[in-house]
């Protein structure tokens, strides 16, 4: 067992984790960490989370070139990269092809802050752009969002599914589980057919100020 098997094991976990609140499904979706040393952790690419072990995980340098794993890395490992490139302080990345955040981008709608699930993700959360699944353009969109606006740590892709940062694995699988629940509650609204209050400026104020003095 290699020095880098606590880490696949962590990406494993937390991938785990997203199959089991059905975030991710079958094979698509993907999850990375940045390693102390600069190297990245990700899910393989194509391998059936059902049939996926610790040591499946692959390690890469941050361009990609595999460094440890028998398998190859998952085949949208551009957007994980460039992200990281981008910004410095992001050390996992979470990819889902979640169905609420699909639907939404189909029809190009932002998600306001409705509730604390979207305000805690740096709500609200846009849409970017359509570029090709698995393409370098695709990362170099999101990261571009991400640096522009350092509270999101979420956001939908056009088209294709969403992806969402943290500091750690857990922080980014917090922010992918946050992202999609509440896509889910503004679409439950939605069928009402009226228009879903957002939290406005002073409430989101008390908000933070309140978690701030219970923390
Ligand atoms: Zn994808």
């Amino acid at each position: 067992m290699g020095h880098y098997f606590i880490y696949k094991q962590q990406v494993f976990e937390t991938t785990m984790k997203l199959v089991e609140v059905d975030l991710i499904r079958i094979s698509a979706g993907n999850i990375s960490m940045r390693l102390p040393d600069g190297n990245i952790a990700i899910t393989p690419s194509g391998i059936p989370y059902d049939h996926m072990h610790p040591e499946d995980v692959v390690i890469t340098d941050i361009n990609g070139k595999k460094i440890e794993g028998k398998f190859n890395p998952s085949s949208e490992k551009a957007l994980h990269y460039e992200i990281y490139r981008t910004n410095s302080e992001v050390s996992a990345v979470i990819h889902t092809h979640s169905r609420y955040a699909i639907a939404f981008s189909t029809v190009e709608m932002e998600l306001p802050v409705i509730c604390l699930e979207l305000l805690f993700v740096g709500g609200p959360i846009p849409v970017a752009d359509y570029q090709c699944p698995g393409t370098t353009e695709v990362g170099t969109g999101a990261a571009a969002f991400f640096d522009s606006r350092p509270d999101l740590k979420g956001l939908i892709l056009k088209n294709h599914g969403m992806v969402a940062i943290g500091e750690t694995l857990d922080a980014a699988y917090q922010n992918a589980y946050n992202l999609e629940t509440g896509a889910e509650i503004y679409h439950i609204a939605l069928q009402t057919g009226k228009k879903p209050a957002a939290l406005t400026e002073s409430q989101i104020k008390d908000i933070f100020a309140h978690y701030k003095k219970t923390k």
